[in-house]
């Protein structure tokens, strides 16, 4: 054999290996895949996971559904512009804000939100902003469940008598914010449930808010979240917002609340 051949055929040899290495790659990728993808769905069918904790960062997060997913309560068009416009902005200024404030943008927003009387109006306003649109992208879903169950339901009952019970003084203080901001449900220092409200971006996390504990479900009465379908008929917003409610991601947050 001349060197040549030599070299030929080692190049040969090497092409070949460099393609069963390929293709075993590709196989074991493929059921890698396979695997997941089962794995995922067993999961899925067994014990659904629920999220308890978002907006705890300086990020937005994709929107867990599509613009339309939440039609014919809230429109398509308001979604796009809610989330791509307004939230993006509250999103993007608190990274501002926190890279002028010498603020770590990986640390917890909660933190931030606990302390904000010691920044900017402007940390104030976007922090808030944004946490809050962060929960409440995820306080809503397409046809949910229409009650919650568990101890979650149980609190709802012992501190209001029924769900419509609450959903009358909550809808009440959505109703009776003047101007722009949020209606809450949340868990009390003292570990009870209470309705309120904030102004602005503002929410119970606030060391500045008069309202206080930790939100389990928000709704947004600012005039964006609404306006175009709704025009100046908030409560029509508000009574059909309530055929979105997340209940399972709203007692998650209580579980969590309650630890
Ligand atoms: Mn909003």
């Amino acid at each position: 054999m001349s060197a040549q051949d030599v070299n030929k055929n080692s190049r040969r040899n090497f092409i070949g290996t460099a393609v069963k290495a390929a293709m075993v790659t590709a196989v074991t990728g493929g059921q890698l895949n396979a695997i997941a993808s089962n794995h995922k769905a067993a999961i899925l069918s067994a014990s659904p996971v629920v999220p308890s904790l978002v907006g705890t960062s300086f990020t937005q997060l994709p929107l867990p559904y599509a613009y339309t997913a939440l039609e014919p309560f809230i429109d398509a068009i308001t979604m796009e512009i809610h989330y791509s416009k307004h939230a993006a902005g509250y999103a993007k200024n608190v990274q501002d804000a926190a890279a002028a404030e010498n603020v770590n943008s990986n640390s917890n927003l909660e933190d931030v939100l606990q302390k904000i009387s010691g920044y900017s109006t402007k940390m104030r306003n976007n922090a808030g902003g944004h946490y809050n649109h962060e929960l409440f992208w995820n306080c809503m879903k397409a046809a949910p469940a229409g009650a919650p169950t568990g101890s979650f339901a149980t609190a709802i009952n012992n501190s209001y008598g029924s769900l419509d019970a609450f959903k009358t003084q909550f809808a009440d203080a959505a109703k009776n914010r003047f101007g722009s901001g949020w209606a809450w449900l949340v868990v009390t220092p003292d570990k009870k449930l209470a309705i309120g409200s904030t102004a602005n971006q503002d929410n119970p996390l606030m060391d500045v808010s008069t309202f206080k504990g930790f939100p389990l479900l928000g709704l947004d009465v600012w005039e964006h979240a609404y306006y175009l379908k709704y025009q100046n008929k908030r409560a029509d917003y508000i009574t059909a917002w309530f055929n979105l409610v997340n209940w399972e991601f709203v007692a998650a947050r209580y579980e969590k609340a309650m630890q």
